[in-house]
């Protein structure tokens, strides 16, 4: 018996599975789609088994044995390897990659199983009820230790036993160290070539760390895993290799009671989109509808109500949200109306428990799966319904290799199980309403609000002209005064800061100096409560200096507007007001957001103040006037999308106001009110957004018209990271037809982070056949040559900003 063995090794230039003996003893244990470990050069590595036969090219002699089995029953679906292939030339990456990140993250690093006994223990064969003996649980290890995997399958098979994830660390401990591998290859690389050879056990570690940059681990275990004393660790610490650090363990925050939903009845509109819905799914088409419904429409019972008709039909359905953190309203939701039959992948579940919820989908213990992106890949093996809510969201979008999109996974399982999707938004991606108006997808439509309420009436207001008239408040007057109404009413506020790309910095007001990230050519922010300058993109962080650096003068201090900031000013214009803001430093620990969540619907504060995680899904009856205090800075960011992304979050963030019986207002303050993105929001009209906006991106050929290719290469050497950006586009320039555009090489727009410098090519094309091809190739060029000159390069098909 041979099997066919994908390894993990990306860094290996070729990309195909290898041949491996099954011995004779393991052939009842493995499946398609188990995790071995096998030799691959001088060492043992992580493999996936993808296929089982009984020939291979490999001469006798050479061919090598599997050494080990990890998992008895397989981790892995026919599906899944189906679509990990399909994935690898649709997102340009290894099939490992794409192996790998559909499992739980459990699974990638190390952990405890055991077996439970489910049954009468007389229906286990003699050697396993010994090792049972009076315990309810044994360790996986023990079994493994006696040779009875075999039986132990049979009994599993049967149900007379159970395989758990064992979580340790419960009970009182609040905190556990951990070690974390540096992100740097080229430095890894370095201490492993400064080692003296006499320390061959620290060469062998950081050699292997090299192989799992910015992976975190418990040090024991590692040292297990490694077979090295803790001082070994601690050596390659100190040389710089990795950290230690303290990780704080958490409790469930959504361990809470929830109060049981049942169906609405349907609005007209909700109704007809359900009829389209359900007619797909009972006859097995893979439709792909656009759910385009204004906010507060009532998209979510209509998913509600198609995930019923799943359940009813014994099948299973995945919803998939932005940030599962950032909408715990939403996902209550799920649980009220599901109960039990809900798995909830939040961060708030520890790895362990992760891994028994993903197993649970995989046995189709639950029906339903509310996750992040990730979730996407949930192991469901009869599904009849995904749900991507929020469809534009860029969220959906992995920036990491593998580089796919929900959306495309999603369809892709939808062809698989022939069942249909739907994509839901109140401001769909510009392609998926394309696509939607040239019936690729189904477009459905709901116009109006669930409960009749009119949207909210919006102001735009022009900053510029209160500045002429001496107000150099952030509040305009219109706004103060509404604020002003809304307290005495008892009323709720919401305020929005439009912060991305966004920060306040500190500058010299003699010589305009804007102190800068040493490692990164951007502006640092302004921290007030420590005083400090944090560099957002790579975590520096020094005290704000009491004089320029450049010219020494004294009049060095922040600039722009932050939240902290803002919150100053409330305090000072409205000292009545209770606020509570909800930003990054906010909410760092786990569970905040909710906790902040909670209290403002509790009536716990007039004010809500946040930046743009408080766009999505707030839905309290309160909340009667929304505030943007800076619609123009996401305008002004160097990319395609900008128009877009300034439209969709003026949109949601309009639609969290007068969502129930108490009328709505919303009032945007901007420095550029005559833009189309600000004025068209104002209606909240998204068709004539799309057709101006089209327009656009048609006359500077941007997707949907084109599609893009980003590339983009880094190094530590500003001269090689320009002359290897150079090679890419040679290289494509040779192979692509003329009918492409290139652009670039350029600097990025952040052209150093992390003190590695980037260079940039676009590549736009309408059509062409060679593409993957040609990229595949650069790729394998680089894997096998560029690596080595310490030269990073990725390439990103449809990237989600450039
Ligand atoms: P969306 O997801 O489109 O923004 P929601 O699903 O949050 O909208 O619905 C907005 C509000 O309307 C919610 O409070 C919801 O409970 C309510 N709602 C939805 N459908 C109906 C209905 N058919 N009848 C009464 N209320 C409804
Ligand atoms: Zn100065
Ligand atoms: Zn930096």
């Amino acid at each position: 018996m041979i099997a066919q063995v994908i390894v993990d090794v990306s860094a290996y230039p070729v990309d195909r599975p290898f041949d491996y003996l099954v011995p004779v003893e393991l052939r009842e244990l493995v499946e398609v789609g188990c995790r071995v470990k096998v030799p691959f050069g001088p060492r043992n590595v992580l493999g996936f088994i993808t296929a089982l036969q009984e020939q291979t090219d490999v001469p006798v002699d050479k061919i090598k044995p599997i050494a080990k089995v990890l998992d008895i029953e397989p981790v892995l679906t026919e599906e899944m390897l189906e679509l990990a292939k399909w994935m690898t030339v649709h997102t340009l990456c290894y099939e490992i990659d794409a192996l790998q990140v559909m499992l739980p993250s459990a699974l990638r690093a190390k952990y405890e199983k055991s077996i439970k006994l489910t049954a009468e223990l007389s229906n286990l064969p003699v050697e396993l009820q010994e090792l049972f003996g009076q315990k309810e649980m044994i360790p996986y290890k023990k079994v493994e230790a006696a040779n009875l995997l075999k039986p132990l399958k049979y009994c599993m098979n049967q149900g007379f036993v159970e395989q758990k994830t064992i979580v340790k660390q419960q009970g009182q401990v609040k905190a556990i160290r951990k070690v974390k591998v540096i992100d740097d290859i080229s430095k890894l690389q370095e201490i492993a070539i400064s080692i003296s050879s006499r320390a061959k056990k620290q060469v062998q570690v950081v050699q292997w760390m090299i192989e799992h940059v910015g992976e975190e681990f418990i040090p024991h275990e590692l040292c297990e895993t490694l077979d090295i004393t803790l001082a070994v660790l601690n050596a390659v610490v100190e040389k710089g290799a990795a950290q230690y650090f303290h990780e704080e363990i958490y409790r469930d925050p959504f361990a809470k009671d929830i109060k049981k939903s049942t169906a609405l009845t349907l609005t007209d509109e909700q109704h007809e989109a359900l009829r389209q819905i359900l007619k797909s799914m009972r006859e097995k088409k893979e439709t792909t509808f656009l759910l385009h419904g204004v906010t507060g429409s009532g998209k979510t019972e209509v998913y509600l109500q198609a995930i019923q008709e799943a359940i009813d039909n014994g099948q299973e359905a995945i919803v998939l949200v932005p940030e599962i953190s950032l909408t715990p309203q939403m996902t209550e939701r799920f649980r009220a109306r599901f109960g039990d039959l809900v798995a909830v992948m939040h961060s708030g579940l520890s790895k362990g428990e992760k891994y028994d919820e993903w197993r649970k989908i995989g046995r189709g213990e639950v029906k339903v799966a509310v996750g992040a992106r990730s979730a996407i890949f949930a192991p469901f093996k009869n599904l009849g319904l995904i749900i991507l809510d929020e469809e534009h969201e860029s969220t959906y979008k992995q920036e990491d290799t593998p580089r796919y999109h929900a959306r495309d996974i999603a369809i892709w399982r939808s062809q698989f199980h022939h069942c249909p999707v739907i994509l839901g938004s109140a401001t769909p991606s510009l392609e998926s309403f394309a696509r939607a108006k040239k019936n690729v997808y189904t477009l459905l439509t709901l116009s109006k609000r669930a409960k009749q309420q009119s949207l909210p009436a919006v102001q735009v207001i022009d900053m510029r002209e209160e500045l002429h008239s001496g107000n150099r408040s952030m509040f305009s007057t219109v706004l103060a005064d509404a604020i002003q109404i809304r307290l005495e009413r008892k009323e709720q506020i919401v305020l929005f800061l439009n912060r991305r790309g966004y920060s306040s910095f500190v500058l010299c007001r003699d010589c305009g100096t804007v102190v800068q990230c040493k490692n990164c050519d951007i502006s640092m922010t302004y921290h007030r409560s420590s005083e400090t300058l944090k560099c957002h993109y790579c975590g520096y962080e020094e005290h704000v200096p009491s004089e320029c650096p450049e010219c020494h003068s004294e009049h060095i201090r922040f600039f722009g507007t932050g939240t902290q900031k803002i919150e100053a000013e409330i305090h000072k214009v409205f000292p009545e007001a209770r606020v509570l803001r909800m930003d990054v430093d906010t909410t760092r620990q786990k569970g905040a957001h909710e906790r902040i969540l909670d209290d403002f619907g509790s009536g716990k504060a007039d004010i809500l103040l946040g930046t743009q995680m408080i766009a999505k899904g707030l839905d309290f009856p309160k909340i009667t006037l929304v505030g943007v205090l800076s619609a123009d800075t996401s305008l002004n960011l160097p990319d395609f999308r900008a128009a877009e992304r300034t439209f969709q979050l003026l949109t949601q963030v309009s639609g969290r106001a007068g969502r129930h019986d108490l009328p709505g207002e919303v009032i945007i303050q901007t420095y550029t009110p005559e833009h189309y993105a600000i004025q068209l929001s104002k209606e909240q009209h998204y068709e004539p957004f799309y057709e101006q906006e089209m327009a656009m991106r048609h006359k500077f050929a941007y997707p949907p018209y084109f599609y893009v290719v980003l590339i983009q290469v880094s190094h530590e050497d500003v001269l090689m990271a320009a002359e290897y950006a150079g090679k890419a586009m040679d290289w494509l320039k040779l192979k692509l037809s003329s009918q492409v555009g290139l652009i670039g090489p350029t600097a990025a727009s952040i052209s150093r982070i992390q003190n590695r410098y980037r260079y940039q090519c676009l590549i736009k094309y309408k059509k062409e056949p060679n593409l993957t091809e040609t990229l595949q190739q650069l790729i394998r060029m680089y894997r096998t040559e560029w690596i080595k000159k310490g030269v990073q390069l990725s390439v990103d098909l449809d990237p989600s900003s450039i």
